[in-house]
């Protein structure tokens, strides 16, 4: 069933259900395609509520029978829900459904994934499970009884009974429908123990299919440390008696927080050395605490509505991020995040589909799971950290979880935790919520007797639908460095709250450098006018690491635009500045395996169009391989010492300091093959011991135009374990010359293994595509024509996962005219297709109305 007329949906209408909910029973009686659904829900009158229609979500369900205290009812049913009338005094509500799981390609609701039972319901998915007000300020117990002859049952919460073919699990706290979760399957559990601060055993299982057992171990230690993380650095126990992790092949997300019974896309939970790389372990690390920590900061404290999600998220994600600075390095992490999110936000946020981290309103509250919401949202608790201190911050954690456990709350509860603990008026800091669009902050300066003064500037650029912006609250931390590179003024967090203001520092005995925007203390634009000279002082000297790291990122940055704009040869500071940070010995390898990094391609064509340039792909494209050839003989008498420091003679281990080496001595391979055509390259993929290295030789095989003969042998490894082939897949699509990539990509879909309906084997293709910016902006249009021809065929199959990928689309406005209408007539040819879900219309007409 589609939607004639998508409806938008306003936080400004927000009204509470008019009925309580005391008590939900559900059983389910397992089939294929007829699976019955009985619910027994106890209603009373809410006294908050104004408004007593009894209307209850419902889409794809068949009504078997319903009843309100035992006499039966014939409700008024639409394709949304249903409508009946109930009396003014508690009742019992009591309905019977059958759905169809084995047809469930969307992933929302209960649907099968080879042969196993499995349930998605944030946001609206417990709609196509039964009959309920499927919002989340809802909020109730579940008792669940299974009946199924599969030898896993599950559901949230504690077991309360068990039987041959049946299984019952109790949820003692309160929950939203969206935080419900079932799985029935055959499947093995790798089993763990935990006992909480208070001295409560916790049961823990990461439950798999056979066969993937050998790929549980680090996944429990993760989960381990987390709890032990949260209850150290937040004071928050564990409150059941089972703490369960389910591995699902057929996911659109990363991972699902259901209380007590967490279900994890597989590749966000299983590992192993020989066939994950380091960043997968550091990924899954860090989903696994994230999820976890949802536990109190998404499901005993919830969301009003949906316009809060970034309540959850943005909290959450910010506190996996501490748990990542502190498990391995913090400045690594920080560089982490902003390059992250300057590759997705930063776009986000100044195209069409900008919007604030509190939208206003939605018409599929699918399509905002978005970075704005997730890592703008994180950003702004870490400033909001960073403007009352960390004491500050820990009281009014304390106080939220105090004052709001059980609730479903808003953004103003969340405000007010800090103003009441502070004192401070957070009124103008809430428009980081309520503005969108990513605000700019210039930087002058003046020296004059000792004297010197910063004078720092906002704006932002007008967003779909907010023309007008007023200043926000940015925290900006300076230090000042002195002419002999000494620290002559520690960090210190000014606070720019106006249009424009000036900050004075005196006594100094010469005209400082500054270095600002310390760890990346704002998610801004800095633009500050600092020459190469500056730059690479900076990259010498500062004390700051992210600092150190951004001056080297900018003058990365400087030297190929001048390199794209005007044919400028590479710059001398650049490839000097980063030839004395790669010899620091005493420097962490993977901090210098940063330094290596270069702005993405993506990135390079925002910023010449920030300059009122028309970025050409391929030019860009032409311009960083120059960069990088000549950096590798720049550096070429220093690789084989790279090489020596970054060998491991110790057993796999995924932790920072190895996997900093594995990124040290990766890059530097990189740089190598374009010396030597790939023979070490050929080497180290004969001797690679674990996926890391295989996989960074084969794609330095592949960048070198060679590797066919290892690609082949790869596939004959692997080709028994999904996760592994999504690489095969991804890879071959990533490091495809520009030229061929789109051949490159269609020729996969006709592989055998092409299994589009599984989401992360058509993102390895599709999502890689997307990301080749030359590739995927051919000038003939072949990369925009095979990306919407899979969005057209996957929309009606999974309406999610196809409206997130036309994210593609959304920087089209940058290019030039041919490629505009190119893009246009792919946007127009998908928002045209008969029946195209709500989910990707909305995205399309966002993406098309810019
Ligand atoms: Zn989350």
């Amino acid at each position: 069933m589609r939607d004639a007329a998508p409806t938008t949906i306003y936080l400004k209408d927000y009204t509470p259900f008019g009925y309580l909910v005391d008590s939900v029973h559900l059983t389910f009686d397992l089939a294929a395609h007829a699976t019955r659904v009985t619910s027994r829900i106890a209603f009373r009158p809410n006294p908050d509520a104004a408004d007593r229609t009894f209307f209850l979500h419902g889409e794809e369900l068949t009504l078997i029978r319903a009843s309100i205290d035992g006499v039966q009812i014939t409700p008024e049913v639409t394709d949304k829900g249903l409508t009946a009338p109930a009396p003014d005094a508690p009742f019992i509500w009591e309905a019977e459904v059958e759905i169809d799981p084995g047809n469930n390609t969307a992933l929302e609701g209960l649907y099968m994934s080879n042969g196993m039972y499995c349930t998605q319901c944030e946001a609206e998915g417990f709609r196509k499970i039964t009959y309920y007000p499927d919002r989340p300020d809802v909020m109730s117990t579940f008792t669940v009884r299974i009946n199924g002859d599969l030898p896993v049952l599950l559901s949230n919460g504690n077991p309360s009974g068990k039987g041959e073919g049946w299984a019952e699990w109790t949820d003692p706290w309160p929950k939203p429908a969206y935080l419900f979760a079932l799985v029935a399957g055959e499947l093995i559990a790798h089993p763990g123990q935990f006992t909480t601060m208070s001295g409560r055993d916790v049961e823990l299982n990461l439950w798999v299919r056979p066969g993937d057992e050998g790929k549980c171990a680090f996944g429990m230690e993760a989960l381990k440390k987390s709890m032990k993380w949260d209850e150290d650095v937040y004071g928050r126990e564990y409150d059941l008696d089972v703490f369960n992790i389910v591995a699902v092949d057929d996911f659109n997300m990363g991972a699902m927080e259901n209380k007590g019974l967490n279900i994890f896309n597989s590749s966000a939970v299983l590992a192993s050395p020989e066939t994950s790389t380091d960043m997968n372990f550091e990924r899954i690390e860090a989903i696994i605490a994230h999820e976890y920590f949802h536990n109190w900061t998404g499901n005993r404290i919830t969301c009003r509505d949906w316009f809060q999600l970034c309540l959850k998220e943005g909290l959450t994600v910010f506190r996996d991020a501490q748990f990542t600075s502190d498990m391995r390095s913090a400045p690594v992490k920080r560089i982490h995040d902003a390059i992250d999110l300057r590759a997705r936000q930063f776009p986000e946020d100044n195209g069409p589909l900008s919007h604030p981290v509190r939208p206003e309103s939605f018409q599929e509250i699918n399509n905002f799971y978005t970075a704005t919401v997730y890592e703008k949202g994180a950003e702004i608790i870490g400033m909001l950290k960073r403007l009352v201190g960390d004491e500050a911050y820990t009281n009014a954690l304390d106080l939220y979880f105090d004052r709001h456990d059980g609730q479903a709350c808003t953004i103003e509860d969340w405000i007010k935790v800090f103003e009441d603990t502070t004192g401070r008026d957070l009124d103008q800091f809430k428009r980081w919520y309520s503005q969108s669009g990513t605000p700019r902050v210039t930087v002058a300066e003046e020296w004059a007797d000792g004297t010197y003064t910063l004078t720092l500037s906002q704006r932002t650029e007008p967003t779909p639908g907010q023309d007008e912006k007023l200043p926000q609250v940015i925290p900006v931390a300076v230090g000042l460095l002195g002419p002999n590179g000494d620290e002559v003024r520690a960090t210190e967090v000014l606070e720019l709250t106006e249009a424009s203001q000036s900050f004075t520092f005196t006594g100094l005995a010469a005209k400082p450098t500054a270095s600002v925007l310390r760890d990346f203390s704002a998610p801004v634009i800095l633009e500050q006018d600092q020459s190469n000279a500056e730059r690479a002082f900076l990259l010498a000297h500062d004390t700051d690491a992210f600092n150190r790291w951004q001056a080297g990122r900018s003058l990365a940055e400087d030297t190929l635009l001048n390199m794209i704009q005007s044919d400028a040869a590479p710059d001398a500071d650049y490839l000097d500045g980063l030839l004395a940070v790669l010899r620091d010995g005493d420097l962490d390898p993977a901090y210098r395996a940063l330094m290596l990094g270069l702005p993405t391609q993506s990135e390079l064509a925002a910023a010449l169009h920030e300059n009122g340039e028309t970025p050409y792909p391929m030019a860009i494209w032409t311009a960083v391989e120059t960069l990088r050839q000549v950096t590798a003989q720049h550096v070429q008498d220093l690789l084989p010492r790279l090489h020596s420091e970054t060998v491991i003679d110790a057993p796999y281990n995924p932790d920072a300091d190895q996997s900093g080496k594995r990124a040290l001595g990766g890059a530097a391979l990189a740089l190598t093959s374009r010396l030597d055509g790939g023979a070490k390259a050929t080497e180290e993929y004969k001797t690679a011991d674990n996926m890391t290295l295989q996989l960074t030789a084969l794609s330095c095989l592949l960048r070198a135009s060679k590797g066919q003969a290892e690609l082949a042998a790869f596939y004959d490894q692997w080709q028994h374990d999904r996760l592994v082939m999504d690489k095969w897949f991804g890879l071959q699509v990533s490091m495809a010359a520009p030229d061929a990539t789109a051949d490159v990509a269609r020729n996969l879909t006709e592989h055998p293994d092409f299994n589009w309906k599984n989401p992360n084997r058509f993102r390895a293709v599709m999502g890689a595509l997307a990301m080749n910016h030359a590739g995927f902006h051919r000038a003939d249009g072949a990369g925009y024509a095979l990306l919407a021809d899979w969005l057209i065929k996957l929309d009606p199959v999974n309406p999610q996962t196809t409206a997130r990928m036309c994210s593609a689309f959304q920087t089209w406005k940058r290019y030039d005219t041919d490629r505009q209408a190119l893009i246009r007539a792919q946007l127009t040819r998908i928002a045209e297709t008969p029946d195209l879900s709500r989910d990707t219309t909305e995205m399309v007409s966002r993406i098309l109305d810019a």
